[in-house]
């Protein structure tokens, strides 16, 4: 925090450095200079010294100051006068009006139906901790308010990730440039996760295989030296056709299943038999050769790394496919030391303690994003 003598930072100004608000697998550290005269902030950029920030923020940072200092934006209570729709009207009332309004209809809501009847809902956007995980649980929890996984967002994907991994951290993009092989699956990283670029250039560089699986042509299958492109919605078939290959070929890590995972020889014999090439060539699309070419890419690899993102859980049922693709990850005996499946970078495992099943993580200092799971278990 600041800093007058840093550059740019002169006696009528400071620089306080913060986390950015958005709830964003990058969880970038910002350097925002601030007016003394008037409290205002006046620039934010992306710290320097940060290991991933490395000085940028992404375009929607970039113009922040615009965002905070609308006029457009709300900052004070007001009721609504007259119908709703279109045509309402908004009348700035004051705060304690406000609160004391909201607090008899609570009160009123309780007493003729119970706690029960009251359904907070928020998600995160740009909420911060304290607006996200802070005194709104606290204070719905003591209330007794009916219970709601309040995100729009992860439930599915973070479910198929608990369900497969536990509570261990994922691999590490920090990690990426170690990598013989890395998968972007159902991600549009070049545009919307433009800080774990540059560890996927030097992947690359490393002389990694970059492979984009995603149904849709984007900037990052542009990028990528390989674009597998299945039918939307068939990444687990995807999934289990590659970990046929894989058992198919002895591929699969037989001590690292037996030690570390339940189920699995389950999965073969009773699962896997039914993803032929075939069959997966008919429900993805994608030719069988390429689906063997893919599985025998990653499964012959050491190093290899899976970056999966949110869009792929936003169908009916979706839970199965990250599950799948961390599973395919257990199969191949990928999901080890420096090596695995990243989906969140809030539940990263410290650099050298890649996810490892049934092992509790020893965690990196906690960043604010990283701070959301275990503020969120405390509330
Ligand atoms: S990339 Fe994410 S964490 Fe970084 S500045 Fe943009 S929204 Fe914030």
């Amino acid at each position: 925090m600041g800093v007058i003598g840093e550059p740019g930072v002169s006696s009528k100004q400071r620089t306080v450095r913060v986390a950015c608000p958005h709830d964003c697998p990058d969880g970038c550290s910002m350097r925002v200079t601030v007016d003394n005269a008037s409290g205002r902030a006046v620039k934010v950029e992306g710290d320097p010294t940060h290991p991933v920030t490395r000085g940028y923020l992404c375009s929607k940072v970039n113009h922040y100051l615009d965002l905070v200092y609308n006029d457009k934006r709300v900052l004070y209570p007001h009721r609504r006068v007259g119908p709703k729709g279109p045509e309402a009207k908004f009348q700035r009332i004051g705060w304690d009006e406000a609160l004391g309004e909201i607090a008899s209809n609570l009160k009123a809501v309780i007493a003729e139906h119970g706690a029960e009847a009251v359904q907070p809902f928020s998600y995160s956007g740009t909420l911060g901790m304290l607006g996200f995980f802070g005194m709104g649980e606290r204070f719905f929890n003591k209330m007794g308010a009916a219970r709601l996984e309040r995100t729009i967002c992860t439930a599915a994907g973070a479910a198929a990730e608990m369900h497969t991994f536990g509570r261990v951290g994922d691999a590490n993009i920090e990690d990426l440039p170690d990598m013989e092989v890395v998968i972007l699956w159902g991600t549009n990283l070049v545009s919307t996760g433009v800080h774990a670029m540059p560890f996927v250039n030097a992947a690359r560089d490393n002389g990694a295989r970059i492979i984009a699986i995603d149904p849709r042509v984007t900037r990052t299958t542009a990028f990528a030296d390989w674009h597998i492109q299945p039918r939307p919605g068939t990444d687990a078939a995807l999934a289990l056709g590659m970990m046929k290959v894989i058992v198919d070929r002895g591929l699969h890590d037989v001590d690292f299943l037996e030690r570390h995972t339940v189920g699995w020889e389950k999965l073969l014999n009773e699962r896997l038999p039914e993803y032929t090439l075939e069959h997966v060539e008919a429900i993805t699309g994608i030719p069988a050769a390429d689906i063997e070419k893919l599985a025998l890419l990653y499964g012959g690899s050491k190093q290899t790394f899976i970056r999966v993102n949110w869009g792929i859980q936003r169908r009916q049922r979706r839970p199965d496919d990250p599950g799948h693709q961390a599973a395919a990850g257990d199969h191949g005996g990928n999901a080890r030391q420096g090596r695995g499946v990243h989906v969140d970078r809030r539940r990263n495992a410290p650099r050298g303690h890649a996810p490892v099943a049934g092992h509790p993580p020893a965690r990196r200092p906690q960043t604010a994003h990283h701070q959301h799971d275990s503020a969120r278990q405390r509330a």
